[in-house]
């Protein structure tokens, strides 16, 4: 079974309850004979409802964030258009929506593009004090969202990193591992790409803290691991997996040319120069993705090549069998 993200949660959420209440309110235009206002009441139901089976299908939440937030504001300035003054009380829940979906930054733009169109609208339609009062909320209401939003997403995007990040070396830990793991396999399914990950482990890693410390092998683990970020490209990402072994995925080429990075990563680290000039060598595995594998059966053969050149002298690369 899919396991959902709580951002795709709250916008199936969301964009099904906005479905199902406008669907109401329809069918209670359609029973006051306000057939104008409930054709577009069924309009913006509907597109709610495509919102809520595009995040179901597709996952993609980014995308559908910042589309949703667009249309929430179309949608109250179509409503005020139609109905009159009585419509903005959809304007304060709207742009709290589009503060929490959205970054603070981006919910500013979106709410100040549409507050000018809003008020040139409400202007006939009411008195002076009213104009005013509704003026002075929204500020307000962007105000302290602004200020709210900015700490939670700051906070949301701190916690993020510290959930995902191996606080000794820095890169991915095994949770971040597994959560791109399976999101690599859904996406290779869809398009059906080459992708090889390598897993790679310190050579008598036990002996060079014997003989020098922990503290000396930690300095190393955040040296190897510098080292490889350095190399490698951007979009190739590096995972602590255990102790001193680590996962670089996803190259999304094939398994010669990714031996071929192993092997320079190889070289690489043994002769880098290291503190207390300790000498380092590494053994990798490279293993390419066979179609339906899961992530465990993927990296259990990467294993077995990272075995093989444990077993064969170490500091070597070894190939993974498909
Ligand atoms: P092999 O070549 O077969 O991999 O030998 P090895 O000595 O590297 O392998 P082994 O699994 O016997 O030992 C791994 C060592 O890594 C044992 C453990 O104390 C050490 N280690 C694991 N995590 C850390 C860490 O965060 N810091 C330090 N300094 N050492 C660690
Ligand atoms: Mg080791
Ligand atoms: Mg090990």
């Amino acid at each position: 079974m899919i396991q959902r993200t709580q951002s795709e949660i709250v916008l199936l959420f969301l964009s099904a309850l906005g479905a199902i209440t406008i669907y109401l309110f329809a069918i209670m235009r359609l029973a006051n004979d306000e057939i104008v206002v409930a054709i577009i009441d069924v309009i913006i139901a509907s597109i709610l409802f495509a919102f809520f089976l595009f995040v179901f299908i597709t996952r993609k939440v980014d995308i559908a964030k910042f589309a949703l937030s667009i249309f929430l504001m179309v949608a109250v300035v179509l409503q005020v258009n139609l109905q009159g003054a009585s419509a903005i009380h959809w304007f304060y829940p709207s742009m709290l929506i589009v503060y929490y979906l959205t970054s603070p930054k981006s919910a500013v733009k979106i709410c100040c593009l549409s507050t000018p169109i809003i008020f040139a609208l409400l202007f006939p339609l009411i008195s002076l004090v009213d104009f005013i009062l509704i003026l002075v909320t929204t500020l307000l209401t962007n105000i302290f969202s602004f200020v709210i939003f900015h700490s939670y997403h700051k906070t949301q995007i701190q916690l993020k990193l510290l959930a995902t990040t191996d606080p000794l070396t820095q890169v991915g830990n095994r949770r971040a591992l597994n959560r791109d793991l399976s999101d690599l396999i859904i996406s290779q399914q869809r398009e059906k790409y080459v992708m090889c990950l390598i897993l790679f482990d310190l050579d008598f890693f036990k002996k060079i803290n014997d003989n020098y410390g922990h503290a000396v092998g930690d300095e190393i683990l955040i040296s190897v691991c510098k080292l490889v970020v350095k190399n490698t490209r951007v979009f190739d990402a590096l995972y602590r997996y255990g102790g001193e072994e680590f996962i670089i995925l996803p190259l999304k080429v094939d398994l010669l040319t990714t031996a071929t990075l192993a092997e320079k990563l190889r070289f690489m680290v043994e002769s880098h120069q290291y503190p207390l000039d300790v000498h380092v060598t590494i053994s990798l595995g490279v293993a390419q993705y066979q179609s339906g594998e899961t992530s465990q059966e993927w990296i259990r053969r990467a294993d077995s090549a990272l075995y093989l050149a444990k077993s064969t002298g170490r500091n070597k690369v070894c190939l993974a069998d498909h």
